[in-house]
């Protein structure tokens, strides 16, 4: 689910996520919900 934004939303709670980029080069990005403490990262191939 995404909002209009294009960001992903918190599956539980339904608020936009917010991301940190873990490393630049493998543009791996842990996603996280400030509300449940949600954590889960994407690796885009
Ligand atoms: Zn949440």
């Amino acid at each position: 689910m995404r909002t209009p934004e294009g960001f992903p939303t918190c599956p539980t709670c339904g608020d936009p996520l917010r991301f940190e980029v873990l490393d630049d080069e493998r543009f791996l990005v842990a996603w996280s919900c400030v509300n449940c403490g949600l954590i889960r990262t994407t690796e885009p191939s």
